[in-house]
């Protein structure tokens, strides 16, 4: 990723919407630090004007456009959907710490975070009846 390039408004702008959105669905909120929000905005941004999806940006991929053709990282990621974890910190507690609680207990979140209870259970997790999938994905192509 060319982290140099400005991305253009029309992702920003597409990025952001996503952003507004998702907290809503998901009932998190983006970080108290705006600073730590917008340099993951930009990041979203810039895939999606080099990639066509907003490929997370926070990890590394051997190959980010063999990735970008997979569900699993694009934002809202699978992690997100299923376990609303978001190892961004991009959606978050009012406390801007990642919601672990639907975690499985080996994941790396769980161990680093720790417990952090989600204030919004009713909210959020469409995809949380995957979860058994995700970590078989987990482990036969991990990415
Ligand atoms: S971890 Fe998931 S939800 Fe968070 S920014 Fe990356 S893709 Fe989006």
């Amino acid at each position: 990723m060319n982290v140099n390039h400005h991305p253009t408004s029309a992702s920003l702008e597409k990025v952001r919407k996503l952003v507004r959105i998702y907290t809503e669905k998901s009932g998190t909120t983006t970080h108290p630090d705006a600073q730590v929000t917008e340099s993951i905005v930009l990041g979203l941004a810039r895939n999606l004007d080099e990639l066509g999806r907003p490929l997370c940006p926070c990890r590394f991929y051997p190959d980010r456009l063999e990735e970008s053709k997979h569900r699993t990282w694009i934002c809202a990621c699978d992690d997100m959907q299923i376990y609303k974890y978001c190892h961004c910190l991009l959606f978050v507690n009012g406390e801007g710490k990642p919601i672990t609680e639907h975690l499985p207990r080996d994941h790396e979140g769980r161990q680093t975070s720790g417990l952090v209870v989600d204030p919004t259970p009713d909210k959020g997790r469409p995809l949380r009846a995957l979860a058994a999938q995700r970590e078989e994905e987990r482990r036969t192509r991990p990415s």
